[in-house]
């Protein structure tokens, strides 16, 4: 098979079918713009408490990061626990490190309660350390994490690696047993059945352009313009992640979005398979500009990385191809061999603090800045806001914490300062 510049992930899953002919459902309680884990989520949640809800989709279902990620779901944020203390003390860092422990638990009930077939597993996740260094902190971070938050970590020493991974490059490693994986288009496209199982209607091609308050019936309402017509809403819930674009202007100017990239291998014989990931483990290394893999269901190497900062568009998936078989291979020479047959790219968000943000903004509800921890904290997010909106007082803790926009203002939304950033991110590597 040659490769190709496609999901691996969409091959494997069914979407519910798309009817682009479909009137807007008009008024709604809320209109939530976005059909990715975040969207999603939260429609599920809200039409079960009754409210009448439609999902507004500029291109198809899970079409973002949903169905494009690496499937791995995972405890813990991008910061390490001490930044995240420094950041906002121990009290609120231990309801973080708690919410991020629950949304495993969350994603898992939603998979379990609407019989979500995308081979959740808990397979538990390995960090594995670039530098001796890294590893030392190892060490360090276990133990505040244990001390701070009552949740072990196992430290691996470099001759005890081999039990966890078939490489020789890593001066050990840390896991975390409580994480799981899945097959995340399979996922997202479960979410969407039950959302809409439970009520929720969910337009595709239906790209929200603008969005303002106006009178409506002699109600003040939202009125959401969309490339398929308006639609009338007593809220509205954002859930566009690394696609933020221009009709949240507020939010667009807080999140960057960065391009991640991804290749699959072949499926690959059995012990094959079990020497370079002998305990099934979503694994990824301590560099700034990192490389996460794991193995597919059906034995595929599933290897992806930062290839280019920039988010997909042809030349940049192509290019991503080569840039990540030449790492696969470093980590594996055992797969100088093997075929890539998929490469594809995503974006992610990331907020400038590299934090989860959600809660209030002119007047809107949102979720965002997940920074690649987000399959299982956008289906929280989405979960947890949608509770919000029904009148509960759900504890989450991203909830009111500062929300930082870029340094004197200088962003609008457009990420000129990508290159440089991720120039910067490489020389981190390189010295620390
Ligand atoms: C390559 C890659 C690998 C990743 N790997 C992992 C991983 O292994 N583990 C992990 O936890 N996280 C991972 N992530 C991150 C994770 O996938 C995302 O954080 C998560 O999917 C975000 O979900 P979401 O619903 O908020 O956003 P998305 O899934 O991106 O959905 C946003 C949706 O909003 C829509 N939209 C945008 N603007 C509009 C508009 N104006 N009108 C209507 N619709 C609009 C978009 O079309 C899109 O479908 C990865 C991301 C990428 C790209």
């Amino acid at each position: 098979m040659v490769l190709q510049e496609h999901n691996y992930w969409l091959t494997t899953a069914e979407f519910p079918p798309s009817d682009s002919s479909r009137l807007l459902l008009n008024p709604v309680d809320v209109a939530v713009i976005g059909a990715g884990f975040t969207g999603l989520s939260a429609a599920r949640t809200l039409a079960k408490r009754g409210a009448k809800v439609a999902v507004l989709e500029s291109e198809t279902i899970g079409w973002g990061a949903s169905s494009r990620n690496g499937g791995m779901v995972l405890t813990g944020m991008k910061l390490g626990v001490r930044k995240l203390i420094s950041m906002y003390g121990r009290e609120l860092t231990q309801r973080m490190y708690a919410a991020s422990l629950a949304t495993i638990d969350c994603v898992e009930k939603i998979v379990r309660e609407e019989v979500i077939e995308c081979d959740f597993f808990r397979c538990g996740h390995l960090e594995v350390a670039c530098k001796q260094k890294h590893f030392d902190d190892y060490e360090r971070q276990a133990e505040t994490i244990e001390v701070n938050f009552n949740h072990k970590l196992r430290v691996v020493p470099r001759s005890e690696l081999s039990t966890e991974i078939g490489s020789s490059v890593y001066y050990g490693g840390m896991v975390d047993e409580i994480s799981a994986g899945c097959n995340p288009a399979r996922y997202v496209a479960g979410l969407a059945h039950s959302a809409m199982n439970a009520g929720a209607e969910i337009f595709e091609h239906a790209r929200v352009q603008a969005i303002e308050r106006e009178s409506h019936q002699g109600e003040v309402r939202w009125k959401i313009t969309t490339s398929r017509g308006p639609v009338w809403a007593h809220e509205v819930f954002v859930g566009t992640s690394g696609y933020t674009g221009p009709a949240t202007p507020a939010l667009q100017k807080r999140i960057i979005p960065i391009g991640s990239f991804i290749i699959t291998t072949e499926v690959l014989p059995v012990p094959l398979a079990k020497e370079l990931s002998p305990r099934n483990r979503m694994i990824y290394d301590s560099k700034n500009y990192l490389y996460y893999y794991r193995l597919t269901p059906d034995r595929r190497m599933l290897f992806g990385g930062r290839a280019a900062f920039f988010p997909e568009n042809d030349q940049t998936v192509r290019r991503s191809a080569e840039i990540l078989r030449r790492g696969m291979i470093s980590v594996y020479p055992q797969l100088a061999d093997a075929r890539i047959e998929y490469v594809w790219g995503g974006t992610l968000d990331f907020a400038f603090d590299i934090m989860p943000h959600a809660g209030q903004m002119d007047g809107m509800y949102y979720a965002v800045g997940y920074a690649g921890h987000g399959v299982a904290m956008a289906t929280y997010q989405g979960q947890k806001i949608a509770e919000l909106m029904a009148g509960d007082k759900p504890e989450n803790p991203f909830v009111g914490i500062p929300f930082p926009g870029a340094p004197f203002g200088l962003y609008s939304g457009k990420p000129w300062f990508l290159p440089l950033a991720g120039a910067w991110y490489k020389m981190l590597d390189w010295v620390s």
